[in-house]
């Protein structure tokens, strides 16, 4: 097998979660399933693969069902949250790739590596919580919640409370050494989560997990430079990235250089949330000294990858 380099490939929600009436544990691994079938075929051509993922709507179920249990149970704190979904989703590849392995014939080993990502206390975010989790609350259930537990709560555009929480930028990826040594020992590894647990550095330098999330496309992109990855691969529900998206106007781009991105993002073209991170991730890794980026649906990684479709960011 010809060897193709380092690739870190980060999947995006609907890896798991296809559509709203599909969000079973047996709905997401029929997923899981699918997708890892397409980075299959990227072993199989000889990349030595890294799988990062989203966890936003499985850290949302734990903290659901953590919510309902309170009367019984003690509540799962966020980090544990974000550890928990990494655990069950690293299953979940793992024995996809393991039995499309099996089906192919191929001799690879998977591991799956828990990811804690050091985000500085000093970041802004913690100022200024933003990313709304956990289940809706009536004004006095959230008011009550924010003086016993200190929650930051807001209102959220007439829906009800929310409780918000930091979305710090990723600074260093703890675990980044054991992903790398595994990835030269020829084992497909599944790491950074969800962003990769957040944890701050004490003065002692000792860690300790924060109630934050952290953006897995920017997780990604610090691993992607970490490792010195040859490609980072954004696989999202989008087969191409596009200039005035979702209107008359629409243009899918085949190509853009970091030059190009950053006169598109100046002009507001991909959506904050959503595109904007990807587009930010991939340029942080391309200054960075990475060589090429893709964005495109799991289903056209392949054809992408031959240079067909997809849409791929270069310096
Ligand atoms: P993921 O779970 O993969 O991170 P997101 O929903 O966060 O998925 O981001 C991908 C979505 O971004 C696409 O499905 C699309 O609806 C949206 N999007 C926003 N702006 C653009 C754009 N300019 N071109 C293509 N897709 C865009
Ligand atoms: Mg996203």
């Amino acid at each position: 097998m010809e060897k193709k380099g380092i690739a870190v490939v980060a999947v995006g929600g609907n890896a798991l979660i296809k559509d709203k009436a599909h969000k079973t544990v047996e709905d997401q691994f029929d997923a899981a399933k699918e997708t890892m079938s397409h980075i299959v075929d990227m072993i199989e051509k000889g990349w030595d693969v890294v799988i990062t993922h989203g966890n936003g709507p499985q850290v949302g179920f734990i903290l659901r069902r953590s919510e309902l249990a309170r009367h019984e149970l003690h509540e799962v704190p966020l980090d544990y949250c974000g550890a928990d979904s990494q655990g069950a989703i690293g299953y979940m590849f793992q024995k996809a790739l393991h039995n499309e392995f099996q089906r192919r014939g191929l001799r690879k080993d998977t591991a799956t590596v828990i990811t804690q990502t050091v985000v500085s206390k000093n970041d802004p975010a913690f100022q200024n919580p933003t990313k709304p989790i956990g289940s809706f609350m009536d004004e006095a259930d959230a008011k009550q919640r924010a003086e016993k537990e200190g929650w930051t709560v807001v209102e959220d555009a007439g829906r009800g409370w929310r409780r918000v929480v930091p979305s710090p930028i990723p600074q260093t990826i703890v675990e980044a050494p054991v992903i790398d040594t595994l990835l030269k020992a020829g084992i497909i590894v599944v790491g950074v989560g969800g962003g990769g647990i957040p944890v701050v550095e004490l003065e002692d330098g000792t860690i300790k997990g924060v109630e934050a999330v952290i953006d897995k496309d920017f997780g990604s992109s610090l691993l992607a430079v970490n490792l010195k990855a040859d490609l980072f691969v954004i696989s999202t529900a989008v087969e191409k990235v596009a200039l005035n998206f979702n209107t008359p106007d629409e243009v899918w781009l085949d190509q853009m250089t970091v030059a190009e991105a950053k006169q598109y993002i100046a002009e507001g073209h991909f959506k904050p949330g959503s595109m904007l991170p990807k587009v930010q991730a991939i340029l942080k890794y391309l200054e960075a000294g990475g060589k090429k980026a893709l964005i495109t649906d799991p289903e056209h990684i392949g054809e992408a990858l031959d240079g067909k479709t997809g849409t791929w960011i270069l310096p």
